[in-house]
């Protein structure tokens, strides 16, 4: 395993927070502390936010990401958003299956399964969130739980697509509960994603991947957490709607890379 190999992503998740306005003040904020970092940095910011702040980014390395995508073209799908109206608008990533949109939205493995394929086949990078409930580490069914999603959210999607894969571990329990995992828990969670993928796909295929932890990660947390070996970035949301907090993160991914 070599952590050099991979790129080190920090992806803000706004979830449903900020109106156009505040939203161009905060990337206005953001863009001087991370532009230019020796890490990817991305905003996956509301719909109704991206034009805004995609043209708020020109000219810099950030890159802006949605919070779902449906997975037809287009059709009878009251409130959904397709892959083809992200990519026109410039959109390069897209969060699927946040334990929020399971828990309150109805999404199911199959469901994250076939957005991300429907993102993979429309250039769009998924970052394909798994994690376990509170009771399900205190039963100890951890890996099996992490095994089950990345094998149903992964299925069908082939090598040369998985190389444009981005997973998210995001124990449930830690998501704004300002209960972080340890760097302890969150690498042997993202060693055990990286074996898992190695048995679905070729070894080096696995080594290349970039695995983000997720869970209350902040400014005074991010770098002991990002120095792990297996730890390849962070997908971060209260953190991320504060420029300073969010450019610190940046700054502590900037420094292990
Ligand atoms: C998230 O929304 O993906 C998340 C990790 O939230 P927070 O950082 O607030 O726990």
């Amino acid at each position: 395993m070599d952590k050099s190999k991979r790129k080190t992503i920090i992806a803000g998740n706004w979830k449903m927070n900020k109106t156009m306005s505040e939203a161009l003040d905060l990337t206005n904020q953001i863009k001087p502390l991370t532009n230019g970092a020796d890490c990817e940095v991305v905003l996956c910011v509301p719909f109704t936010n991206l034009e805004t702040v995609i043209n708020a980014l020109k000219g810099t390395d950030i890159k802006v990401g949605a919070q779902n995508v449906h997975f037809e073209h287009s059709g009878a799908f009251t409130g959904e958003i397709s892959v083809g109206m992200l990519k026109e608008l410039g959109v390069q990533h897209v969060i699927v299956g946040h334990s929020e949109r399971r828990q309150y939205f109805g999404e199911t493995d199959e469901t994250v399964n076939k957005r991300a394929k429907s993102a993979l086949q429309g250039n769009l990078m998924p970052i394909i969130c798994v994690g376990e409930l509170l009771w399900e580490r205190e039963a100890g069914i951890t890996e099996e739980v992490l095994s089950r999603q990345l094998k149903l959210s992964l299925a069908g999607i082939p090598d040369n697509d998985i190389t444009k894969v981005i997973i998210a571990y995001e124990p449930v329990w830690a998501i704004g509960t300002g209960k972080t995992a340890t760097s302890e828990q969150a690498e042997q969670a993202c060693k055990f994603i990286r074996l898992c993928i190695e048995k679905l796909y070729k070894n080096e295929l696995a080594d290349s991947l970039s695995i983000l932890y997720g869970g209350s990660m902040n400014a005074s947390n991010a770098e002991q957490l990002l120095a792990k070996e297996d730890v390849d970035g962070g997908l971060i949301g209260g953190a991320s709607l504060k420029a300073l907090d969010f450019g610190e993160i940046v700054k502590a991914a900037s420094i292990i890379v």
